[in-house]
């Protein structure tokens, strides 16, 4: 295909200089069109207007310098690194560049004599030798020796953008062709955005906007540039941002206007609430109650989340809903992560609904097969009015007579599609997502933009603020001694493992092994108990009952405590190796103490030395227990690829923007996505941008179905 007929969604394979080699290492990263390529953005540009010569370098300052090589090599120190060492020269003066364990430099022949490159880093003196100055580690792009016509304009005396290799593809490679696709293309790049929309804000035109985005033409401050805050980079994020946010109004728009269930508030539920209720609800749990029972009585099905920290008090929340569908003749599911926490809720709401007629029951795989299918027979019939359980809920052959209402609790352990198989087992029943993991208060919103939004902002009563301390190895015999004087009083503590995962095993022997050794030589005065996932079930409820009961003093855990477990006498928390944990998984940890009016106090014992991160986040521990607060900090060290990690959060995945970086355009796009939706200039505009998203939705975005 000549490159005239080149057209957005031409295969990438049909790109000059792209055979299919090329094609597929670029389908590895999910380029498949022209359009994806121009949508792999640079991660950073350099300015190559501004090249310093070796002459003028100041220790300190990280810069962009053109040299040809003089001599390259590995070189191995006496205590015996590999040290990939090359000497360049802009006639200027004399720099050297060193790489650690660099032997594929070697290996691969990247450097020959003669060869002009740019180097790029932090300019320094050589601390060893005779104060050169160097630069370690450099990021480098080798120029072609016989430039071809043109290419060395893409190269030099400009801001240069910088791209993240694709296989091995590098920023030079990715940038010729970029730069190929865009003048093929630029006058047939037609733009998606809505005409009104780019008017009203302003917008770049797609086509310039793109351009501009991977050549900055020198008109903006590099400042700018780097902050990706040009005018170009900004439409291109906002474009993004705005058809996530219209997508989201739609399916909102469409869900709301599907049939649900009308329950009532009748005085039977009043006097069941009444009843069973074993405490005085806190402002906030009255407040969420109330926008969950409108969102059920209302006639279209509810989509609600529920947001509380650790401890907020979520449980009995979701019971009071339940309660209200069962009053109405309709049957709850609630679904829960992990056995030890659906055996508690199930015995927790067995108890509370002891003086009411329905019947509760359990559905985890750990029970016998004969009860499995007895259970499955009555939810079927509708015997059973509340069932609480773990996937096994899911499993094809369970299926309700009247479900009315899904409560998926710790619902960021489920990825989207359990929570939709959940509720398919009802005909359209009303869903209540439960999670104390929480998201930083900006992206919620956004994230979750299919779902309503419920928080409990307040702790119950009488909670005393848990003290953290991080504490080192040496510290052991002290933290041994003030736990054994919290159970000799009368209190209980955990202990608290990571799970080590060896050649794709999981190691449970530190836990075990700890639990010995504490059983045995530090507190053999004391009743121990030990929990890992790989016990027997019986066990595991065993050990966790006699826990809830006062009998085991100290628990010995690995993290399957981590979610919802209850016990209020528990006010002492040892983690170890907790350099090892993530911020949001401490945080649920901790949430196991503090539950009752005597104060806790958690132990975070942590390995030297500690990385930055690491230290961070203990520090983050040691000074808020703000799971908020926590979230933001966790999101801030880790980045938004690896905070919503995997795709369980059932988020679109972004190209360009950054949920980091581009929160204002964040807020500012859905703005106008969803007044868009709302109220669109026209109907073929309207028409129009939702043909596009369902064409783009699913491949580009990675959700399900828009509308
Ligand atoms: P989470 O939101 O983490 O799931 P839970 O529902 O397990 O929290 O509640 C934590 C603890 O607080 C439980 O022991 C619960 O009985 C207690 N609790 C919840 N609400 C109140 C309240 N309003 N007053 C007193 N205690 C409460
Ligand atoms: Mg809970």
């Amino acid at each position: 295909m000549a490159n005239s007929l080149l057209t957005l969604s031409s295969e990438v394979k049909y790109l000059k200089g792209v055979g299919p080699a090329r094609s597929e290492l670029l389908a590895a990263r999910g380029i498949h069109t022209v359009e994806d390529l121009l949508y792999y953005t640079p991660f950073r540009y350099e300015d190559r207007t501004r090249i310093t010569r070796i002459r003028d370098l100041v220790p300190g300052q990280t810069t962009t310098v053109l040299a040809k090589v003089l001599t390259c090599g590995l070189m191995r120190t006496r205590k015996g690194l590999y040290i990939y060492d090359l000497a360049a020269t802009d006639l200027s003066g004399m720099l050297r560049c060193k790489w650690f364990n660099a032997v594929y430099l070697e290996k691969h022949k990247v450097f020959r004599q003669g060869q002009r490159v740019f180097f790029y880093g932090k300019v320094e003196r050589d601390p060893f030798g005779t104060g050169n100055l160097q630069i370690v580690q450099p990021q480098f792009e080798i120029l072609p020796e016989s430039a071809e016509e043109g290419a060395e304009s893409l190269e030099v005396g400009r801001v240069v953008p910088i791209y993240e290799s694709v296989g091995t593809l590098g920023t030079r490679v990715l940038r010729r062709l970029i730069s190929a696709a865009l003048t093929a293309l630029e006058a047939q790049i037609p733009d998606h955005l809505p005409e009104s929309v780019r008017q009203r804000n302003k917008l770049v035109d797609r086509g310039p906007a793109l351009r501009l985005t991977h050549f900055p033409d020198g008109e903006r401050p590099i400042e700018e540039v780097a902050s990706f805050r040009t005018p170009a980079q900004i439409r291109v994020i906002f474009e993004e941002f705005f058809a996530v946010g219209a997508g989201l109004a739609l399916k909102r728009r469409k869900a709301k206007a599907a049939a649900g269930i009308e329950f009532h508030v009748t005085e039977g539920v009043r006097q069941a609430i009444k009843q069973i209720l074993p405490f005085h609800p806190t402002g906030a749990q009255k407040r969420v109650l109330k926008e969950i029972a409108d969102d059920m009585c209302s006639p279209r099905p509810m989509n609600r989340l529920l947001q509380g920290d650790v401890g907020s008090g979520k449980t009995i929340v979701a019971v009071q809903a339940a309660l209200l569908a069962m009053e109405n003749g309709h049957q709850v599911a609630l679904m829960a992560p992990t056995e030890i926490l659906a055996t508690q809720h199930y015995l927790y709401i067995k108890d509370l609904l002891a003086p009411l007629r329905y019947e509760v029951d359990l559905l985890i795989s750990a029970r016998k097969a004969a009860e499995k299918s007895e259970l499955k027979r009555r939810i079927a019939r509708g015997e059973v009015h509340l069932v609480v359980g773990t996937h096994a809920l899911i499993e094809e052959d369970v299926s309700f007579a009247r479900l009315g209402l899904a409560v998926v609790d710790e619902q960021h352990r489920f990825g989207v599609m359990q929570r939709f198989k959940l509720i398919r087992k009802g005909a359209t029943p009303d869903v209540l997502v439960m999670t104390a993991t929480p998201i930083p208060r900006t992206l919620a919103l956004t994230l979750y933009g299919d779902l309503d939004f419920s928080v409990i902002d307040e702790l119950p009563p009488n909670r005393t603020p848990i003290e953290t301390r991080q504490i080192f190895e040496r510290d052991r015999a002290q933290a041994f001694e003030f736990i054994g004087d919290k159970v000799r009083r009368g209190g209980q503590a955990y202990v608290v493992y990571p799970v080590i995962e060896e050649g794709g095993k999981l190691d449970l022997k530190p836990a075990v092994r700890m639990y010995d050794h504490l059983s045995r030589n530090v507190f053999p005065e004391f009743r121990l108990g030990l929990l890992h996932g790989r016990l027997p079930s019986d066990e595991k409820e065993g050990v966790m009952q006699r826990f809830k009961r006062g009998e085991v003093q100290v628990l010995v855990s690995t993290t399957v405590v981590e979610v919802g477990v209850d016990v209020a006498n528990a006010t002492v928390m040892l983690i170890e190796h907790a350099d090892r944990f993530g911020l949001a998984q401490l945080h649920q940890l901790r949430g196991r103490i503090g539950r009752g009016k005597a104060k806790s106090t958690c132990l975070l014992l942590a390995e030297e030395p500690l990385t930055d991160v690491a230290s961070e986040r203990l520090r983050t521990m040691t000074e808020t227990t703000d799971g908020f607060r926590i979230a933001e900090i966790d999101l801030k060290l880790r980045g938004p690829g690896e905070f919503f990690g995997t795709r369980q959060w059932g988020i679109p995945t972004f190209r360009v923007a950054n949920l980091l970086r581009d929160q204002e355009i964040l807020d500012w796009a859905k703005r106008e996505a969803s007044d868009f939706v709302e109220r669109p200039a026209s109907r073929q505009e309207f028409e129009a941008f939702v043909t596009y998203l369902r064409a783009h939705w699913p491949r580009r975005y990675g959700l399900a179905s828009v509308a």
